[in-house]
């Protein structure tokens, strides 16, 4: 074995003997409610297309008709000439619908997060995070070389307090609106109050609200009632509730033409292929047309926490599709996760360094596809589940 080897494999090992290993399973079907795996058809609740539209004809469509007209790759980055109509097109839809003056689409959202903070932000900076950002949050933020600091989780007195205390050329305070791991809504208006009173920068990922909260389905600011011209910097995903694949940036002209220039994991990749912004047009436009998707999932949610909380689940407090349940330790996260495949349902178990030590779970996420009784049966074999496991 050569030292390259040796030192991967001891790596590997030592993940292992932790139970923290992780393993790709190979699904044979596309994703959806349900998934085909090993021969077996299993009930999925841990995907991220919570409205459905991952499958949906008409955003299937706009996908098949769109590759036969622009092609299937896009050819270079926007910069060069990836950029076509169908970018712009979906640019200023996007920023039309949020009432902002321009976005910017990225190939994905992790791309946009270390592109955006490390765009902006350098070693005479600072960086305020809170501690259960997502990892490409924290990558930019570390990246930009900027004093970079994380705070206890929604904790504004403690942002606050760090705000207070650092003395630095620009302060960017950026945080998840919705929490991918735990589900609960960062307080917007309180971390808009705080910035503007720091003179302090807010940026917001709101990969995980938009499309779902909201009445419009505009995510976490429309759920507060804020205007989203009133945040400063508003990012999301495209590949969750919009159901595609990519992410944008939503706010200030100069923002857009700012990032444009000096956000290199925009400048120097290959654009999205246009197919791809078209099939995302026809997704957002759903968000309108077929705003039953969200009123059903919000009675979804609704009804598993009511069935949950009966039968002395341990839910976390979260009005989002993402329910985790808290288990703990890794291996009984991980022994629930297979047993619960054994009774027909796929729920992965999310472990150390995902989520903070001694806290795994099960990410259960629900879907406007999912069905009252399909929930009932989940609710039903996690309670039996748990109540062998005590
Ligand atoms: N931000 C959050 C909060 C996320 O959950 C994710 C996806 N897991 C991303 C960013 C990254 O987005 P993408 O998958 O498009 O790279």
């Amino acid at each position: 074995m050569t030292a390259l080897n040796t030192f991967l494999s001891q790596a590997l090992q030592e993940r292992a003997a932790n139970n923290l290993l992780r393993v790709r399973q190979q699904v044979d079907s596309p994703c959806g409610v349900t998934l085909q795996w090993q021969g077996k058809s299993l009930l999925n609740f841990c995907s991220n297309d919570y409205l459905g539209h991952a499958n949906h004809p008409l955003v299937k469509k706009a996908f098949v008709d769109a590759s036969e007209t622009w092609g299937v790759g896009s050819g270079a980055s926007h910069l060069i000439s990836g950029h076509s109509r169908e970018h712009q097109a979906l640019e200023d839809e996007l920023a039309a619908m949020l009432g902002v003056e321009a976005a910017l689409v990225f190939s994905t959202g992790f791309m946009a997060n270390t592109g955006i903070i490390s765009a902006l932000m350098s070693a005479p900076d600072a960086v305020f995070e809170d501690r259960l950002n997502h990892a490409s949050l924290l990558d930019g933020g570390l990246q930009s070389g900027a004093r970079f600091s994380r705070y206890a989780h929604n904790d504004i007195d403690a942002l606050s307090s760090k705000l207070a205390r650092v003395e630095a050329r620009h302060k960017l305070i950026v945080s998840d609106a919705v929490f991918s791991m735990d589900g609960d809504i960062a307080p917007l208006p309180e971390l808009l109050a705080c910035a503007e009173q720091h003179d302090a920068w807010l940026m917001i990922d709101d990969a995980h609200g938009f499309g779902v909260l909201g009445e419009k389905g505009l995510g976490a600011p429309e759920h507060f009632a804020i205007a989203h011209k009133r945040m400063p910097i508003y990012m999301a995903t495209l590949g969750k509730a919009i159901g595609t694949f990519g992410a944008f940036v939503a706010g200030s002209r100069e923002l857009i033409d700012y990032l444009v220039q000096f956000a290199r994991p925009y400048v120097y990749t290959t654009a999205m292929p246009a197919a791809i912004a078209a099939a995302t047009r026809a997704s957002l436009s759903l968000l309108q047309t077929e705003s039953w998707r969200r009123e059903k999932l919000h009675e979804l949610i609704a009804h598993f926490r009511r069935c949950g909380e009966q039968a002395g689940l341990s839910l976390m407090p979260s009005i989002t599709p993402i329910q985790p349940l808290l288990v703990g330790d890794s291996e009984k996260a991980l022994r629930l996760s297979a047993a619960l495949r054994e009774k027909g349902f796929w729920i992965s178990a999310i472990r150390p360094p995902t989520v903070p030590e001694n806290s795994a779970r099960l990410r259960i996420t629900l879907s406007a596809e999912h069905r009252v009784e399909q929930i009932d049966a989940l609710v039903d074999a996690l309670h039996e589940l748990l109540s062998s496991e005590t």
